[in-house]
């Protein structure tokens, strides 16, 4: 495999969630930009509480602010050509909204073999997750509210989870693998977690330091 490939690959396997910078919706009629990403590990960053305290439920049906953040967040979701899943707090809005997706992707399956279940793009509202059983795995994971920094992160193999629809349709059902993962990742950001919380000092990485781990593990 040539290191473009590699490079190409890795990083569509990084990029988790992403988050623009907020300007608030009330009483905007136009958004013509969207906003930046709320990210964690800048010092210069005035909005990281958000990504610190739990979201709030939004209640059915939905008001027309609640429909402008998502259609905010779905658009910065669409626009990234790397990016599995958003939550709401990662572009600056305190509230429980996931958008997600996993493809059927060769490519990716390279590199998450557990890559088993699919979904097709999704936007839950007020989502939450169980584990079905304790056995974990872990894997690398990235964040647009993160960064330049990976790291191992231990994940539940097997969840249940529950969600309601923007139409306030109520979901559930479990999901495994690097699915599993994804989601576990969103919804914890409606908690108030992100993903370094998990990962023990020292074996965070640079992002090039493990591309360079990757690309040698390939060669090898
Ligand atoms: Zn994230």
């Amino acid at each position: 495999m040539s290191s473009n490939k590699i490079s190409k690959v890795g990083i569509k396997v990084w990029f988790f969630g992403l988050l623009f910078y907020s300007n608030p919706l009330v009483g905007q009629t136009h958004m013509t930009e969207l906003p930046s990403y709320v990210v964690i590990n800048n010092p210069q960053e005035t909005r990281a509480d958000v990504l610190r305290n739990p979201a709030e439920p939004l209640s059915f049906p939905l008001s027309e602010l609640d429909k402008k953040i998502i259609e905010t967040l779905v658009k910065k979701f669409d626009q990234e050509e790397n990016c599995a899943g958003l939550a709401a707090p990662q572009i600056g809005f305190g509230k429980q909204i996931i958008v997600f997706a996993v493809d059927d992707d060769p490519d990716l399956k390279k590199w998450r073999p557990d890559l088993t279940d699919t979904m097709p793009k999704t936007i839950w509202i007020n989502p939450t997750y169980e584990p079905v059983g304790v056995d974990k795995h872990t894997d690398y994971e990235g964040c647009f509210s993160v960064d330049e920094i990976t790291g191992p992160v231990p994940r539940f193999k097997t969840i249940q989870y529950s969600a309601y629809t923007p139409d306030g349709t109520h979901v559930e059902g479990t999901a495994e693998g690097f699915l599993a993962r994804l989601i576990q990742h969103e919804i914890d950001h409606l908690n108030g977690h992100c993903f370094i919380d998990y990962v023990e000092e020292d074996k965070l990485l640079s992002i090039e330091e493990y591309r360079k781990k990757r690309k040698a593990a390939m060669e090898s």
